[in-house]
This record gives C-alpha cells, structure tokens and sequence, in this order.
C-alpha cells in the first residue's frame, strides 16, 4: 500500500479491531466503475486508482460505517481540485439560491443568542469554508470571521473576497466563540482527530456546529443484493464516513465536548421554525458545546 491510499482496517471511531464487510468492490468494478465515470465525467481514472477499493466496513461494536480505503493528501487534493470541477462546483452553490442564504441568516441569528457578546467581540471559523458564502453572511451579521479550506481554487476565491483564511499554523494558534462545519467530517481520513482538532480551537463556552450525510438508512439499503454504490452518505471516495445521530454525538463525546439535547436550546431557534424542527427531529445536524 502506498501513501496514495490509507487503508483504514480499525474503526476510525472508537478504534476497535474487528470489521464486518457490508460492500467490497474494486475500481474495475462494473458498478463501481460506471458510478466514477458518470459521477466525475471521465476526470478519473483507473489508473489514478490502482491500490483503491470501494470497502464499506461496520464496527460492530460501535455501529460506525466507513469507507476501509481512502485517498492520501495528494489524491484527495486531485480529487477536490480537479475531479470535482471547480466550476460545476461554484454553478452548484449559486444555484442553491435563496433558500441556502435564508439559512444561513438564521444561522447567525441563532449565533447571537448562543454568544452573549457584541457581535464585532465574536469569532467564529467555517472549518471546510467552500466558497465562503456561510463566511460572508456571518461578516453582514457583523462577528469577526475566518475560513479554513483545502482547495486552492476556493481559497483563492475567498481571499480575493476579503475573508481570511487559516493555513494550519495559522489556526493552531487561534481560539473561535464558534466554528461551523459543514458537510466536512464526512469526507476526513481521520474525523476523530479533526473533531477533536476542532474541540482544542473553541474557547470555553464555544460551541461547535457539525452537519454531515444522515446514514441512517444506509445499512438496510445495502442489504438489497441490486444496491449499487452512488451518491449518497457513503458516496465513493468523497463520503468516506457515515454518521448517524447516534455516532456523530459520539464523536463529540469522545473529543470532549457536550452534545445539546434536542429540546435544551428552543429559545435559541425560536425565530427559525425551520432550525426548531431540524434542532428537534435532530438528524445530523448539531450543536456541541466546550465546557
Ligand atoms: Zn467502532
């Protein structure tokens, strides 16, 4: 095994040994073949591939699933700066619209309510930053933001902007009120060390907001002998961890942090029938607190 591929045979959650194998497939895979091609247009190929098996393992300790095989630091750039175009990529969030804006004003408000501070006192980070856009509603609520990302082209974007973004020293040495991260622990090779990267930046009394794929259906799905791999929480090479509530509150645990109840925080959302449903019917989507 070369370091383009990390082969994770331990459960990267709570470290246990033994594995069930739910899917096992290499690249040449009909079905795993014909996904990549469909998916990234032709931009991957099986050479880029060689070492890498679509694997999807259960602990069946913890219940965590996960991709066994998973890009190093150089394919996983390739894939998030090449495969991926960068500009279906931009086309995609624009696309999103108004709805994602809307959400994301009702995020900061919900901020202001969580941090008793002025807004210009608050600091928040979006760890996995994208494009920005969730950098630049925060910055038109007036808290004092940062963005942290790995792709060059969206770091560029973003700078360009005027939000300043953290190289990993940068960030090392900074403590945030508030750090989002979105749709980002699903793609890690390692989410217990990132979650618990990301518990040591917040200050005490900092919350950490975490949104990931719900795999809660995940494992009945696959026990169809006609599923296919696709996109979805265990999507190849991208989804290479599929939380469920039960293991994404976990995760916080094990790094230390407080998950909020489904019901402590109302007050909080009051303003947002739409983030009171999502805070209460809980899913993926959630508040940890650092005590
Ligand atoms: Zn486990």
């Amino acid at each position: 095994m070369s370091e383009k591929i990390i082969r994770r045979d331990r459960c990267p959650l709570c470290g246990f040994k033994a594995k069930s194998i739910l899917y096992d497939a290499d690249v040449a895979h009909p079905s795993v073949a014909h996904f990549l091609k469909d998916y990234y247009k032709g931009r991957v190929t099986i050479g880029d591939l060689k070492e890498w098996r679509y694997q999807v393992a259960e602990c069946p300790l913890c219940g965590f699933i996960w991709q066994t095989y998973v890009l190093g630091d150089t394919l996983a750039h390739k894939l998030y700066s090449e495969w991926i175009s960068p500009s279906e990529s931009m086309d995609k969030k624009k696309a999103a619209g108004m709805a994602l804006r809307r959400g994301y004003a009702e995020e900061a408000v919900a901020i202001s309510f969580l941090i008793k501070k002025p807004a210009e006192q608050i600091i928040v980070l979006d760890y996995g930053m994208g494009w920005g856009q969730w950098c630049f509603m925060m910055w038109a609520f007036g808290y004092k933001i940062f963005g942290y990302e790995i792709a060059s082209e969206r770091v560029s974007s973003a700078q360009g902007a005027g939000i300043s973004v953290l190289d990993d020293d940068a960030f090392k040495t900074m403590h945030f009120d508030f750090v989002n991260c979105e749709q980002v622990l699903e793609h890690v090779s390692s989410p217990l060390e990132t979650f618990k990267k990301l518990a040591q930046s917040l200050k005490c009394g900092g919350y950490l907001r975490v949104a990931v794929p719900n795999g809660a259906g995940i494992r009945r799905a696959m026990q169809d002998p006609f599923w296919i791999p696709g996109k979805n929480a265990i999507h190849p090479l991208e989804h290479v961890n599929c939380f469920t509530r039960k293991t994404l509150v976990n995760l916080g645990i094990a790094a230390g942090l407080r998950p909020l109840s489904r019901f402590g925080l109302l007050r909080v959302f009051f303003s947002s029938p739409r983030l009171c449903v999502r805070h209460i019917l809980g899913g993926t989507s959630l508040y940890f607190l650092k005590i």
